[in-house]
C-alpha cells in the first residue's frame, strides 16, 4: 500500500480530530484470503486461510445518550442513528455491518448505548480480502469493550456473521470471521466449518509472498449460482444418505465412494462431489505441505483446486481462468487458483517476490488496467490496541 501503515496513535489523533474528545478503546481486525479449501465451508469441510497483515481499525468512545455517529474515512462519511433503530431504508449499506453488531449486542442484553466511532482500513473495500467481516470483527471488539460484555471468541464469531446474514443480507459462512479473530501471524488457520475445532498451520513464507489480484469482475449471475451449488450439494448429500445414514454433508463422503457411484449418479450432482469431496482432501494435504515448507506441492494442490472449481464445480470465468494462466506461467509464481465464491472476484498465487513485478506487468499488459494487485503476508488476528 502507498500510504503509511494505520497505528494506534494516528487512530487516536484522527479520532480525536472528528470528534473532539479522545477514543476510549481502538480495536484491530485483519481481512483474510483462503489458500485453500473453495466451496467447502457449507458442506461442513475444510478451508485454510491466512489473515492478511492489512487491518481494519476502529476507535471509539461511548456517549450518555442513543445516538450513534459512525464515520468511515473510507469513503469519508459520517452516519447518525439511533442504536436502537437503524433502518435499511434510510441508511447507507456500509453503516449495516456496524449497526449489527450494535443491535445483536444489545438483543443478548449487552449494556450498550450510544457511541461515536471512527472506522479506518488498509484492507481493499469490496476486494475479496473480507473487509465486511474486519469491520464487523473490529466493530464488535470495540463495542463489546465498551459495553463490558464477555464473549467468548466463537460467540463473538458467530455475532459478527448474524449480523453479516440479517443486517447486510449476505448470506456467508464462518471462515471469514472465524480468521478475523483467531489468526496467528506467520500461520494459516485449518478450520473444521463442522465443529469448528481449528489449528496453525506454521508458513515460513520466506522469500515467497501471497499475492492476491481481482478480476475487477463480479458477475451477476453468482448469487443465483451460490443458491443451485447449496441445492446440488443437499442433493448429492441425500444421495449418498441413502446409501448410508451417518451421512449429513458431503464431508461425510470420502472421493473414492463418490467414484464408485459415477455411472450411476446425475452427471452434474457427481461432479459437484467430485470437487468437494476432492477439495477436503487437497485442503489437509495442502495444511501439511505448507507445514513442511514444501511450497511445490502446495501450489500443485492449488492448481489442482482451480481445475477442479472450473471444472467440475463450474464457478470459474474466463476473467478469472485468464488471470490464473497468466500467473501459473509466470516464472517464480508457485501456485495459483481462483479464491472466493467465484463468477468475478480474485485469484491468489504465491509469489517469489522478485516475481511480483514481472508478474503485475503481465497482468496490465495481458489482462487490462481493471485488475487490481495486493500483496499480504499472514498477518495477526484482532486485537485491542487501545482500552
Ligand atoms: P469484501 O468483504 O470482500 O471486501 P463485501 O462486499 O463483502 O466485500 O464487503 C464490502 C462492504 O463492506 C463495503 O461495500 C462496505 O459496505 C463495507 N465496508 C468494508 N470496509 C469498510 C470501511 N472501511 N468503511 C466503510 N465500509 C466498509
Ligand atoms: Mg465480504
Amino acid at each position: 500500500m502507498a500510504d503509511a501503515a494505520i497505528d494506534r496513535e494516528s487512530t487516536a489523533r484522527r479520532f480525536a480530530e472528528r470528534f473532539g474528545r479522545a477514543a476510549g478503546v481502538i480495536a484491530r481486525a485483519p481481512g483474510r484470503v483462503n489458500l485453500i479449501g473453495e466451496h467447502t465451508d457449507y458442506n461442513e469441510g475444510l478451508v485454510l486461510p491466512i489473515a492478511t497483515e492489512q487491518s481494519t481499525w476502529v476507535a471509539c468512545v461511548a456517549r450518555p445518550d442513543l445516538s450513534v455517529r459512525v464515520a468511515s474515512e473510507a469513503l469519508d462519511e459520517l452516519h447518525t442513528w439511533r442504536v436502537d433503530d437503524w433502518r435499511r431504508e434510510t441508511s447507507p449499506h456500509w453503516t449495516s455491518y456496524v449497526a449489527g453488531v450494535a443491535a445483536l449486542l444489545r438483543a443478548r442484553g449487552a449494556r450498550l448505548g450510544g457511541f461515536e466511532m471512527l472506522v479506518r482500513s488498509d484492507v481493499p473495500v469490496g476486494g475479496g480480502l473480507s473487509s465486511s467481516a474486519a469491520l464487523e470483527v473490529a466493530s464488535a471488539k470495540a463495542l463489546i469493550l465498551l459495553s463490558g460484555e464477555a464473549l467468548d471468541t466463537r460467540e463473538v464469531a458467530d455475532l459478527c456473521r448474524q449480523a453479516e446474514h440479517q443486517f447486510a443480507g449476505v448470506p456467508c459462512g464462518i471462515m471469514d470471521q472465524s480468521i478475523s479473530l483467531l489468526a496467528q501471524a506467520d500461520t494459516a488457520l485449518l478450520l473444521d466449518c463442522r465443529t469448528r475445532v481449528h489449528a496453525y498451520i506454521p508458513l515460513q513464507l520466506g522469500e515467497l509472498a501471497v499475492v492476491v489480484v481481482d478480476s475487477g469482475v463480479r458477475h451477476e449471475l453468482a448469487a443465483g449460482e451460490y443458491a443451485r451449488r447449496l441445492a446440488q450439494c443437499r442433493a448429492a448429500t441425500e444421495y449418498f444418505r441413502k446409501l448410508d445414514p451417518r451421512v449429513s454433508a458431503l464431508r461425510d463422503v470420502s472421493p473414492a465412494t463418490v467414484r464408485a457411484h459415477a455411472s450411476q449418479m446425475d452427471p452434474t450432482l457427481l461432479a459437484r462431489a467430485l470437487h468437494v469431496t476432492m477439495e477436503n482432501q487437497r485442503t489437509a494435504e495442502a495444511a501439511d505441505a505448507f507445514a513442511r515448507g514444501d511450497f511445490t506441492a502446495a501450489g500443485r494442490l492449488m492448481a489442482d483446486s482451480h481445475r477442479s472449481l472450473r471444472d467440475d464445480y463450474e464457478v470459474s470465468c474466463r476473467e478469472l481462468d485468464a488471470l490464473v494462466r497468466i500467473a501459473s506461467t509466470t516464472p517464480g509464481v508457485i501456485g495459483a487458483r481462483m479464491t472466493g465464491g467465484g463468477f468475478g472476484g480474485c485469484i491468489v498465487a504465491l509469489v517469489r517476490r522478485d516475481a511480483i513485478e514481472p508478474l503485475a506487468e503481465r497482468v496490465a499488459r495481458e489482462y487490462g488496467e481493471r485488475a487490481r494487485l495486493v500483496r499480504t503476508r499472514p498477518g495477526r488476528g484482532a486485537s485491542i490496541e487501545h482500552g
